[in-house]
């Protein structure tokens, strides 16, 4: 490899037999999809020539898919013993240890690689420098490796894929001497916030950060003191424990940025869940304040104390707190142990009186603005770092009961049953087919029980809840309504009776749209094609949608972009990518402030 770094002007105008020489090695012995890339041509940054290359291996048939992906040698496989891989192979195989494997190791992969090339046809691919770069841990390696022999070949066959624009990511940085070094330290801060963790998680090694707990209190000591090295003018967490750092404007009368997400978690949560969105704008004061730059508005990060719900039933308190929202009533709720938010909060040292104080005058605000990790799959399978929130979802929930007869399972012939199981079964394939029909609603039946159920007997009743989000009100109101009419429906021609309640209803959030428009101007600046999504779950710029306008920014996020699960993670150089899109949005920002 050439010791002088490749440049895009250098690609852009180099002669296609050139440029395919330049990119030589980026995916394993498969120049012809860096020949189709070329098309797309002048390449306006390295993260749209890193999009080119996965639409050109998109578009490609399956037997070429199938082909690249048999071009890789096994991880630890012969190619390796035999010294025969590529230098970029070896390069790769060295960092994470595999050189280096124990006997029991070897033993174990080599039966891993067996197994799985018996399974799926192919070698297993496996980014094995990881989402930050540095190499994966050979232990954590051996259980992915373990953990994907489990999928069903079709996901499989796509993780391999999105494995191997990892791998060619990281080539690439190599190629043009790129180092995502905003996104290493915002990856680093993600890690060093994630060792406090609630008791009894701590010794399973989960992730766990409930309210005002000692760990939730550590995290929020650990941000604060991120905020003051990064340069904020102040910083103090307030009466529910939000952290709240001010970057003050070029002028004391300058309006308010608003931004942040919460530090809180789910249990046995991800890392990078609301924590990425209070991290990614850190970064950017901390970029400011090194450029002692001050722009024509004041610049506020928040981290949020709660949003998961999870230690009392209060969800969005840190940010409802914001916008007058905190219901007294919530501090009477009691814990699993007994402890009560009253008690949680004096325990903290936290002023019950002072909270109507930190409600914003939303006068004094510019707006509200999010970088959350996506929690789904979309950006993945699209193979893009980043989407435009258009919309966070509207939602209804129920529970409901299904009422038929508990009867013997061998006497009751098929056409004299009153089976409640079936019954909602029926309900939950037409949810299925009629959210889909809309192509971005969703509903979902999560809880389904029969009560006292055996394995002899017709189910006489079954309990199950309902789940439905829609971008927008109406078409979750129409979504819902013709599900409703199907229960009833189904519960008329099967001779059952039903109970539904409603318990939950929340508006959707669109997008404010000249703060979605900055988002989209500073994500295409980056060379990365829009892509507009609505947010399927909820976040904190919901509750301050209700007082100003607010638009968020979605970061993708590997192994499909899991979430509320330990997998959950994203690369150095998808957060390289928020904090650069942040940074264009302060930047246009500032531009358009008198
Ligand atoms: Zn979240």
């Amino acid at each position: 490899m050439s010791l002088t770094p490749l440049s895009l002007a250098q690609l852009n105008a180099a002669s296609a037999a050139e440029a395919v020489a330049l990119l030589d090695g980026v995916y394993e012995h498969s120049p012809w999809i860096a020949e189709r890339a070329l098309a797309a041509r002048p390449f306006r940054s390295l993260a749209h020539l890193k999009h080119a290359l996965a639409q050109a291996l998109a578009a490609s048939s399956a037997d070429e898919q199938i082909g690249l992906i048999r071009a890789h040698p096994e991880l630890a496989g012969k190619a390796m013993v035999s010294k025969t891989l590529t230098a970029e192979s070896t390069n790769e195989q060295r960092k994470a240890g595999l050189t280096d494997c124990s006997p029991e190791e070897f033993a174990q992969i080599q039966q891993l690689n067996a197994d799985y090339n018996a399974k799926f046809g192919f070698p297993f691919i496996l980014a094995v420098r990881g989402p930050r770069g540095l190499g994966l841990p050979k232990q954590e390696i051996i259980a992915t490796f373990a953990r994907r022999l489990h999928h069903h070949p079709s996901f499989e066959l796509g993780e391999a894929l999105r494995n191997i624009h990892r791998i060619a990511e990281i080539r690439l940085n190599d190629k043009f001497g790129v180092e995502p070094t905003l996104g290493n330290e915002v990856w680093d801060w993600q890690e060093q916030l994630s060792v406090h963790t609630d008791p009894g998680y701590a010794e399973l090694g989960q992730l766990t950060v409930t309210y005002l707990t000692d760990a939730h209190r550590a995290c929020a000591a650990q941000i604060a003191q991120g905020m003051r090295d990064c340069g904020f003018d102040s910083v103090h967490i307030d009466a529910v424990g939000n952290v709240v750092g001010r970057y003050e404007g070029a002028t004391p009368d300058a309006k308010t940025l608003l931004t942040g997400s919460h530090y809180d978690t789910v249990r046995n949560g991800g890392k990078y869940d609301g924590r990425l969105g209070i991290f990614v704008p850190m970064a950017c004061v901390r970029e400011l304040k090194k450029q002692n730059r001050r722009l024509p508005f004041a610049f506020e990060v928040v981290g949020f104390a709660e949003e998961e719900g999870q230690r009392y039933k209060a969800t969005f308190l840190g940010s409802g707190a914001l916008i007058g929202h905190f219901n007294t009533a919530w501090l009477d709720q009691a814990d699993a142990d007994g402890i009560t938010m009253r008690e949680a909060m004096k325990h903290a040292g936290l002023r019950e009186e002072d909270i109507p104080k930190i409600q914003r005058d939303p006068s004094k605000y510019l707006g509200f603005v999010e970088v959350h990790i996506e929690q789904g799959p979309v950006l993945t399978e699209l193979d893009l770092p980043l989407g435009i929130v258009t919309s966070i979802n509207g939602s209804v929930r129920y529970v409901g009961e299904v009422f038929g007869m508990a009867s013997h399972a061998g006497t009751t012939p098929m056409d004299r049953r009153r089976d409640a199981a079936a019954a909602v079964a029926e309900l939950i394939l037409f949810a299925e087919q009629r959210a889909a029909k809309d192509g971005d609603s969703v509903a979902t039946v999560g809880m389904l029980q029969v009560p006292n159920g055996s394995i002899n007997v017709v189910p006489g009743n079954c309990k199950f809840s309902l789940d439905i989000r829609a971008p927008n009100n109406a078409q979750r109101d129409s979504l819902a309504a013709d599900i409703l009419a199907a229960l009833k429906d189904i519960c008329e021609r099967r001779s059952v009776r039903y109970t539904l309640e409603e318990t939950m209803r929340a508006a959707a959030a669109p997008s404010a749209p000249e703060w979605q428009a900055r988002w989209e101007k500073a994500v295409d600046a980056l060379g990365i094609p829009l892509f507009r999504m609505p947010s399927g779950a909820g976040h904190d710029a919901m509750k301050l949608h209700e007082v100003m306008p607010q638009a968020m920014l979605f970061v993708r996020g590997i192994n499909s972009g899991i979430s509320h699960n330990p997998l959950e993670s994203s690369t150095n150089d998808d957060i390289q990518l928020s904090v650069e899109a942040f940074q264009l949005l302060l930047d246009n920002l500032a531009k358009e402030t008198p």
